[in-house]
């Protein structure tokens, strides 16, 4: 039995929990969010920015076969959206309580933190959780997705009012009670914000840095495949893959539905749409915020919502820092150049979500890079190549449907 502590409950911790159940793995597991539940800074993000539909087709989830999801919908809560089907919110969710019941996770997660991290002389690491407890596990797996949002300096005066509200904090149902409210960003974060607090009656502005770019995926979908992914996992120098990476990310884009709705609300009056600006200065006017353009425009709000992003750094992580004093390893802006199996070389420590970017690539931090990340986790478990496991798993057929409710068998493994 390998003692395995996940760290985090959100879609990256749930793949991984799921892939060792599927494979047998699970007994010695335990996992750890402060939450107590799965999900619930994915559910709290989808409610804030009232989210429908999610962005990635119904095959990305965390469940290892990616037919599961489809399987499960029974053509029920799914949205055809050129030549794919989108889940909506309900029936994604809807397939994670009954995949989670299904693999007898449902009380499994304890609600602490885990708060520090020491690595022994063996690599193996020492994890101490809020209650007191000092746990040493044959393997720790990181799924805290642990970004800073990035706020623009500009905004220090409206940040230090309360005024400037970034990461999970805007809540569309919670616009500012005057009414005018800045959005900055140019991805579908901002546009969900945006025309969430429109309909709620805010005037908004929302302020992009460039032209709102109209793209299906927040990654194109060659991204899946061998033709980007081999030469990336081929190229020996991370500071060229994490450029590879910001490159295919691109910065933000949106979905044609969402520029077609943000322009109805402009011609409705309700949206001030204004690209290729950036804010260069604000001033706390006490009742109000004045927001200087880098266009020499100004713009009064109430309060700002910044959607710009967050920023991963691995040197800032109170979790990673550790690991990076004891075994260093190269870090390509934030990103650690992880193993094959995705360990913090030279330790027992897996990483996963965005952090394992140089690894998995562009889409680490999406829904299918978690199901990447946890079939690499099981393979290394057991031994396996970890990269052929994944590789196999891009095809049907890794794990069957059937494999919701039970054990894979020695074939199927
Ligand atoms: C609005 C929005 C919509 C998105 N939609 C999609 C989509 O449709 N498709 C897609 O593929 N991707 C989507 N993404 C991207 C990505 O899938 C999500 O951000 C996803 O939530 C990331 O999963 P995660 O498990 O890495 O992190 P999170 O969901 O953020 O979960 C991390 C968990 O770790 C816990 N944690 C943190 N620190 C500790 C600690 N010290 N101890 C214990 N627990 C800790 C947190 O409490 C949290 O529950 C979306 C992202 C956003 C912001």
């Amino acid at each position: 039995m390998t003692d395995v502590l996940i760290v985090g409950a959100g879609p990256a911790g749930l793949a991984a929990a799921v892939n060792l159940s599927c494979h047998g793995l699970a007994d010695g597991l335990r996992i750890v969010d402060p939450s107590g539940t799965w999900l619930a800074a994915w559910r709290r993000r989808f409610a804030s920015q009232d989210i429908p539909i999610l962005r990635s087709p119904a095959v990305h989830h965390p469940h290892p076969d990616p037919f599961a999801l489809l399987e499960h919908a029974g053509g029920q809560g799914l949205v055809a959206s050129g030549g794919t089907q989108l889940p909506t919110t309900r029936a994604f969710d809807r397939f994670v309580d009954d995949l989670v019941a299904a693999r007898d996770l449902a009380d499994r997660v304890e609600p602490i933190a885990a708060v520090g991290l020491e690595l022994t002389d063996d690599g193996h690491a020492a994890v101490s959780l809020s209650n007191g407890e000092v746990v040493r596990p044959d393997r720790v797996v990181l799924a805290t997705n642990a970004r800073s949002p990035a706020v623009p300096e500009a905004l220090a005066p409206a940040t230090a009012a309360g005024r400037a509200l970034a990461g999970d904090a805007p809540h569309v149902d919670r616009v500012p009670s005057g009414g005018r409210l800045a959005v900055i960003g140019a991805g579908l974060s901002a546009a969900h914000l945006a025309l969430g607090a429109a309909r709620r009656g805010a005037h908004v502005t929302l302020l992009a840095r460039h032209r709102l770019r109209v793209r299906r995926f927040d990654t194109h979908p060659s991204w899946l495949g061998p033709r980007k992914r081999r030469p990336f996992e081929q190229e020996p120098d991370p500071h060229v893959r994490r450029r590879t990476v910001d490159t295919a990310r691109g910065g933000g884009s949106i979905p044609a539905r969402f520029r077609r709705a943000l322009d109805a609300c402009t011609e409705a009056g309700q949206l001030d749409l204004r690209e290729r600006v950036s804010v260069v200065a604000c001033d706390d006017g006490g009742g109000a915020l004045d927001l200087t353009l880098d266009d020499g425009a100004r713009v009064r709000v109430d309060e700002v919502w910044c959607a710009t992003g967050g920023r991963l750094d691995v040197a800032s992580d109170p979790l990673c820092r550790p690991l990076l004093g004891r075994s260093p390893v190269a870090v390509a802006d934030g990103l650690p150049d992880l193993a094959d199996d995705l360990t913090w070389p030279g330790t027992t420590v897996h990483l996963t979500g965005f952090a394992a970017a140089l690894r998995l690539g562009p889409t680490a931090g999406n829904l299918v890079g978690h199901r990447r990340a946890a079939l690499r986790l099981a393979a290394s478990i057991r031994g396996d190549d970890p990269v052929a496991a994944d590789r196999i798993a891009t095809g049907a057929g890794a794990c069957p449907v059937g494999a919701v409710g039970h054990p894979l068998t020695g074939a199927e493994r």
